[in-house]
């Protein structure tokens, strides 16, 4: 039996990985980390159902950790084969993984010299030298272009206006001489935002008139809806503010997209005399990297993010705007005291540089924490966005008294009523639509509106299901 086995994002929105098998091939759509809670962060220790030397190719959708983060993993046990993805793709999980081994390292050195971990000693998942030895499986596919693995599988990448190379996965499969269509959308961008958000770096909207079997689907806005006014106000009054106070504002950002945004956003407004010219330090050693990625893709430039460029040229000469490369930058940054915008990662604030300006800034009611991205549950920024009094930082509890701020227009993830506008544009009703990559309430309420306004088949997907092709 050809089928489907959902491996991550099943009753959540991180793990991504769809295992699919064709009789003769076993492809892995997606090979992300799962993050957040400790009973979701510990499935990254499982083994696979099947070995992962059994896995023919990897087939990713984007550079997102929760994507692409556990490749360095499934080559430490083995996998040997191809991992296809778009060029920009690819770029990006040259910083991204090894990046992420960096942090696992981290993590596992500071748990055993506070021996704070059950497990004596605690190991990385995987290293900054394994991440790096898991790139060369990488084999670039420009979007449109098919590509095969076998002769029962044949796939193409088209954009999903997500991030930048982000794509869907478009399948077709022969099987005992009938063919089906399958469709894995990935994370699926926005299909309209430039009027609330400008500067976003990838063209808006996903490709329009699919047509599929079987479409497997992102739930992660399933309940919820963008809001439609201008972001660049409310930007404006939380920086103005807070430096009229001397405080600092913090923003944890993902480096890569999340934080080129918002660079344009605020010499934008910088240039119009909305924000007063205060430091802006980007403190994260990736955010370099993944602007030069970002100038190299200009084919994905959306008309307003052209435009951006030819005015205001490259951040990284920008007036003003420093990006800390050290850790020496990084740590001066804790004893100043004047106003200022400190942008770093990691962007849910799990690990990375953040965590030390958190523990310097958080209990200063001056200060402001400005999130403006997706918080998943049991992360810390989950947990100081709904308002917690102190978190948990190092083993220590820091106190929380800064502003603490959500900007909802920079998500890059479509909400429920653009989710239903793409998929009304389909050429045909997939006979079976499987929802991953939602919190539960999510994936509910976006079958059920499915179900309800477009009267397909829509079932939310369970962990280690497996269902028919
Ligand atoms: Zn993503």
């Amino acid at each position: 039996m050809a089928y489907i086995q959902f491996l991550g994002a099943a009753g959540t929105v991180t793990g991504s990985k769809q295992l699919i098998n064709t009789g003769d091939r076993q492809v892995l759509v997606d090979c992300g980390l799962f993050q957040g809670l400790k009973q979701w962060r510990e499935r990254n220790w499982q083994q696979l159902p099947i070995p992962a030397n059994e896995i023919d190719a990897v087939v990713l959708t984007h550079a997102h950790l929760d994507h692409s983060g556990w490749i360095p993993r499934l080559v430490k046990q083995g996998f040997r084969g191809k991992m296809y993805a778009s060029p920009a793709t690819i770029d990006l999980c040259g910083i991204l993984l090894p990046d992420s081994g960096h942090l696992q390292e981290e993590d596992a050195a500071h748990y055993n010299r506070n021996k704070k971990s059950k497990h004596d000693p605690a190991l990385p998942l995987y290293t900054f030298a394994e991440a790096q030895e898991a790139l060369k499986y990488f084999s670039p596919v420009p979007f449109e272009q098919p590509a095969q693995i076998g002769s029962s599988f044949t796939f193409q990448f088209v954009p999903a206006a997500h991030i930048a190379g982000s794509s869907m996965v478009e399948i077709k499969l022969a099987l005992n001489g009938t063919s089906r269509r399958l469709l894995l959308s990935g994370d699926i961008g926005r299909v309209r935002d430039d009027e609330v958000c400008p500067g976003k770096v990838q063209h808006s909207g996903p490709r329009e008139g699919e047509s599929a079997d079987i479409l497997v689907m992102e739930s992660t806005y399933g309940n919820r809806l963008h809001p439609t006014s201008d972001v660049r106000p409310e930007l404006a009054k939380l920086i103005t503010d807070t430096a009229a106070r001397g405080g600092t504002a913090v923003v944890p950002a993902f480096a890569v997209e999340r934080t080129q945004k918002l660079l344009f956003l605020l010499k934008e407004l910088m240039e119009e005399k909305q924000i007063p010219r205060i430091p802006v330090h980007i403190d994260s050693p990736m955010a370099i990297s993944a602007i030069q990625i970002f100038l190299k893709h200009s084919e994905e430039y959306t008309p307003r993010t052209r435009d951006l460029i030819a005015r205001y040229g490259s951040p990284l000469e920008w007036d003003g705007f420093f990006f800390d490369q050290k850790q020496e930058d990084s740590r001066k940054l804790n004893d100043a005291r004047y106003p200022m915008i400190i942008i770093s990662a990691s962007g849910m604030v799990t690990g990375g540089r953040i965590l030390h300006h958190f523990i310097h800034r958080l209990p200063d009611p001056k200060n402001t924490v400005i999130f403006i991205g997706f918080q998943a549950p049991g992360t810390r920024g989950a947990i100081i966005k709904a308002g917690a009094s102190s978190i948990k930082i190092f083993g220590e509890d820091v106190r929380i008294r800064a502003q603490i701020a959500a900007l909802e227009q920079f998500s890059d993830h479509a909400d429920t009523p653009e989710l239903l506008e793409w998929l009304a544009t389909f050429k045909q009703k997939p006979s079976q639509t499987y929802l991953v990559h939602g919190e539960p309430p999510a994936a509910a309420a976006l079958r059920d509106a499915i179900t309800h306004k477009l009267g397909w088949k829509v079932d939310v997907a369970e962990w280690l299901q497996k269902v028919e092709i």
